[in-house]
């Protein structure tokens, strides 16, 4: 069992091999490693600071300094915000005050995470600091919305661009945490590529329901008097938009079953999604994402759910009837 839910994963990454050319060319002053995924990020942090201080060079995780790292009791790694809530100004004059404090190593690493959570006082007081920091220091910030953050901060950092894994690498993944084939299945063609957010997925059963759940309603809307049957089940449901996320899937899935079996995210069910795609054009196919994106917008204008979800599935079958299969 490795110390890091994603060590291998992590470790096979380009953003990895990134740090680890600057690593041997000499680590530049400041790095803001780019990922929607925080809890990626946190596992990416530890990997970093473990191949810097590893006894055997190699981000072991098990010699005593990688044991200190992940133990978050290493003298020269510091976290900020690591539980990822806000920065003031107050943090970063706590972090730059301790920054000065000569290091046993030779070396302090710096995290702070979800940088973009600081305020722009906070920001700025960070700046001059990137720049030049003291001999010694590096400092990596994580950040999940770019647009946070001060155009100034960002041309004093070396961005890393964390990877979004392709679905085989994060069903894999998955498997590997002992997940079943089903749910290591949905939570891959779910993920969009985040490991946390696949291993979150694969943890709760919801997803998978919501997949038997969108497969039904697909396989009994059959002309617009079955809408009445389906509309209401469909508005309650606690979590619309997940279950539009699900449904995008699925009508991918449809749109390319035919031509390329191996590429359709919904391993766990390709007979259904064979079945499904029968009824429908690939030109009707290709038409209800641009529904679905509808959908969210009546619902993110509170327009009611089911007026919503009569319109989403009235259109998905009025699409159908005007681009009939040939
Ligand atoms: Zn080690």
């Amino acid at each position: 069992m490795s110390a890091l839910t994603f060590e291998s994963v992590l470790k096979g990454s380009a953003a990895y091999k990134f740090f680890l050319s600057d690593l041997r060319s000499g680590l530049g002053h400041a790095y803001a490693v780019m990922t929607g995924d925080d809890d990626v990020a946190d596992e990416f942090f530890n990997l970093i600071a473990a191949t810097v201080y590893c006894q055997n060079g190699s981000a072991c995780m098990t010699c005593a300094e990688c044991r200190k790292v992940l133990h978050s009791n290493h003298p020269d790694v510091f976290h900020v915000n690591a539980a990822r809530d806000k920065i003031k100004v107050d943090d970063v004059n706590k972090m730059l005050s301790s920054m000065y404090i000569k290091s046993l190593s030779g070396r302090k690493l710096y995290f702070i995470h979800r940088a973009d959570m600081m305020n722009v006082q906070a920001q700025n007081k960070l700046l001059k600091t990137l720049e030049e920091p003291p001999a010694g220091v590096t400092i990596f910030l994580g950040v999940a919305n770019e647009s946070a953050m001060l155009d100034t901060i960002k041309s004093r950092v070396r961005a890393i661009h964390m990877d979004l894994f392709d679905e085989e690498t994060v069903y894999l993944a998955m498997l590997s945490r002992g997940y079943g084939e089903e749910k290591s299945a949905v939570a891959a063609a779910c993920s969009e590529g985040k490991l946390g957010k696949a291993d979150k997925i694969a943890a709760s059963s919801q997803y998978t329901a919501l997949y038997a759940f969108a497969i039904d309603v697909l396989q009994r809307l059959g002309r617009s008097s079955d809408i009445v049957r389906l509309d209401a089940g469909v508005a309650a449901q606690e979590n619309i938009s997940e279950f539009l996320d699900v449904l995008s899937i699925i009508i991918r899935d449809m749109l390319v079953v035919k031509s390329s079996p191996d590429m359709i995210l919904s391993k766990h069910i390709p007979s259904d999604i064979a079945a499904l795609a029968e009824r429908y054009s690939p030109l009707a196919l290709s038409e209800i994402p641009r529904i679905i994106g509808d959908t969210r917008r009546q619902l993110s204008l509170n327009v009611p759910a089911l007026s919503a979800i009569d319109n989403l599935l009235f259109s998905i079958l009025e699409v159908r009837h005007r681009c009939p299969k040939s």
